[in-house]
């Protein structure tokens, strides 16, 4: 059965992996960008999750071409990194409101949807870091802690309506945000990684497919994983 799905942040990196896992197995996939306009065949809408009205008006505009959301993908996300004591308001805020007052905005306005159908699956990607902490990353950290919380409440709160809310977790997923980090800390990192390597970008969609399956059902409030066994132990 082809289902509604909204990835958000899907024009790029993670999300776009994820949009294309979704597309290729048979799904209304729309993505939210912040004006570069959608992938080629994929159905976009502006949305900077940090405003309200675009959140509203995004979902009105997906929802009238594919009909209500049933899985949505909380992803989009952002960086500042620095250390605290030079960590700035205006930089700890960007990052908790980008990232957690965002997935906060999409999956309220996804769980009226949800409701009415009496089915849905959100999602939402943190990270190994919200579990494990990293320098220079207070401000990162806690908004991808800040989904678990999250995630549970709403897995409490809704359950009983056949929504479920589950978290990825990647470790360093080959993207733009890690091209960014110095080679010296690259190598440091994949140091700490029993796999040894970054993961690809389809190996965080592949766990995010699953947990909007039906195998996945009965998995509510989870924390799933994806890095190559950097976080054991959480
Ligand atoms: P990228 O930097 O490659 O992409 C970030 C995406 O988020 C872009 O689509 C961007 O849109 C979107 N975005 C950022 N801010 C907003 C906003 N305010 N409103 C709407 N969209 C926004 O990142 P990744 O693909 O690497 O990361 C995706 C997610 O995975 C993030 O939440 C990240 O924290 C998480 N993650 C990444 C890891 C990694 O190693 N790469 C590891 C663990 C977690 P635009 O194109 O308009 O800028």
């Amino acid at each position: 059965m082809a289902r509604s799905v909204l990835v958000t942040g899907g024009n790029r990196g993670i999300g776009l992996a994820i949009a294309r896992a979704f597309q290729a197995a048979g799904d209304k996939v729309a993505v939210t960008h912040r004006g570069s306009g959608a992938p080629e065949g994929l159905f976009g809408v502006q949305c900077d999750v940090t405003d309200p009205d675009q959140v509203a008006a995004a979902f009105d505009e997906v929802e009238a071409a594919h009909g209500r959301v049933e899985v949505l993908v909380a992803n989009a996300g952002i960086t500042d990194d620095t250390l605290l004591l030079r960590m700035s308001e205006e930089q700890f805020g960007r990052v908790i409101d980008a990232n957690l007052a965002g997935s906060y905005r999409v999956a309220k306005r996804a769980a009226s949807s949800m409701l009415r159908n009496r089915f849905g699956r959100m999602i939402f990607i943190s990270s190994v870091v919200g579990l494990s902490g990293g320098p220079g990353q207070v401000n990162y950290a806690a908004s991808k802690a800040g989904l678990v919380g999250m995630a549970r409440s709403i897995a409490r709160e809704l359950g009983s309506r056949s929504i479920t809310a589950n978290v990825v977790a990647p470790g360093y997923v080959k993207t733009e945000m890690t091209d960014d980090l110095p080679e010296e800390r690259k190598k440091e990192i994949l140091g700490q990684v029993p796999l040894s390597r970054m993961a690809d970008p389809e190996e965080v969609a592949g766990a995010v497919r699953w947990l909007a399956s039906d195998e996945a059902g009965y998995v509510t409030g989870a924390v799933i994983p994806v890095d190559g066994g950097l976080g054991m132990g959480h």
